[in-house]
């Protein structure tokens, strides 16, 4: 790595434009996006709607991986309206079925990855663990234990060891069919609720956690702890246009929370002229959980996923004004 790669930028964004999908071609929709392949623009990478999972993975996931293993935290965070590509981009709902499709997304290469980095280094010993959890209604739910023995679960602050999240399972694994097995095990408990937009749309920010502590001596005191976090993030889409009403309503204003303050922790990060000034992280759960791989010596990237939709152009403008406010 060079310098000028060390350089610390608090927040990357990759926007994704899916394609059209054939719910959309049915109903005559055109695509308002034109795209100039390769447009240099700072810290902004496009992703074309045709580039493939692979191209999202080595582009912009992987160089977190590097940063990682170097002990430095990690966060990918997947924005957009219901609909546009977040849980496919992120692999929520990957089954082993699908292990060598080009399709998988980002979870299951981060895993295969990770194993594969761990298998070439010899000079330290590593353990891995992972969590599973999803924020809904401002409440955060345990995705890798069952409903009946759910105990309750708080979030700590510890000055040695950061944010600690209190009361959820947190599982060590020691190959990668077992670290996916516990992302099959979550997509599987993932609450999901149907809006007029996207029947099996998620109303909920979804984070796949896995820490890597890396120990050189026998002693204790010597090992590194990273951790990557990597989020299906709720719909962003306003709620009049999902026909919200009642719960529906309620879910949606806690959960344009974690995405509001998201958006103030991540512009005050961004900003210069801010450097020291406050930043809200104690607003959201989402935000409080995430506090210290937000910024720091952590690495970010958002991908802002978009569809080309032209029935869908006013949120794919809400979606590009806040990945802009990101970068
Ligand atoms: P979200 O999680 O943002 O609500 P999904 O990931 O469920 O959206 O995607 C919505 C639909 O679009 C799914 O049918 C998905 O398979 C399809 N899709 C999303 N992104 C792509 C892509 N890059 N290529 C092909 N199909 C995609
Ligand atoms: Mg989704």
């Amino acid at each position: 790595m060079t310098n000028e790669d060390e350089k610390v930028i608090p927040v990357r964004v990759a926007l994704r434009c899916r394609p059209l999908v054939p719910k959309e071609i049915n109903e005559g929709c055109q695509s308002c996006l034109t795209f100039v392949p390769g447009e240099p623009q700072v810290f902004v990478l496009t992703l074309h709607p045709t580039a493939e999972q692979e191209e999202v993975f080595s582009t912009a996931v992987s160089p977190l991986l590097s940063g990682l293993f170097k002990g430095y935290h990690a966060t990918v965070l997947a924005y957009g309206q219901t609909g546009s590509g977040k849980t496919f981009s992120m692999g929520g709902t990957y089954t082993t079925a699908q292990e060598n499709e080009p399709s998988v997304g980002v979870i299951p290469r981060v895993i295969r990855c990770i194993f594969a980095e761990k298998e070439q280094r010899t000079d330290c010993e590593f353990c891995l663990a992972v969590s599973y959890l999803e924020i809904y209604n401002e409440e955060i739910l345990d995705l890798l234990c069952s409903p009946k023995d759910k105990p309750a679960i708080s979030i700590r602050e510890d000055p040695k060891e950061g944010i600690k999240i209190v009361g959820l399972t947190e599982k060590q694994v020691f190959s990668a069919p077992e670290m996916v097995s516990c992302l099959e095990l979550g997509n599987s408990a993932r609450t999901v609720g149907s809006t007029a937009m996207n029947a099996a749309s998620s109303r909920s920010h979804a984070i796949f956690t896995i820490t890597l502590e890396q120990r050189r001596g026998t002693d204790k005191a010597d090992s590194v702890v990273s951790k990557l976090h990597l989020v299906d993030l709720a719909g962003s889409e306003r709620q009049k246009k999902t026909k919200a009403e009642g719960d529906r309503l309620k879910e949606g204003i806690s959960i344009n929370r974690g995405l509001l303050s998201l958006g103030n922790v991540i512009s005050a990060l961004g900003d210069e002229s801010k450097k020291n000034t406050f930043v809200p992280y104690r607003d959201s759960k989402l935000t409080r959980l995430l506090q210290d791989s937000l910024g720091g010596n952590s690495h970010t990237l958002m991908i802002a996923c978009i569809s080309p939709a032209d029935s869908n152009m006013e949120e794919t403008i809400n979606t590009l004004r806040y990945a802009d406010r990101a970068r």
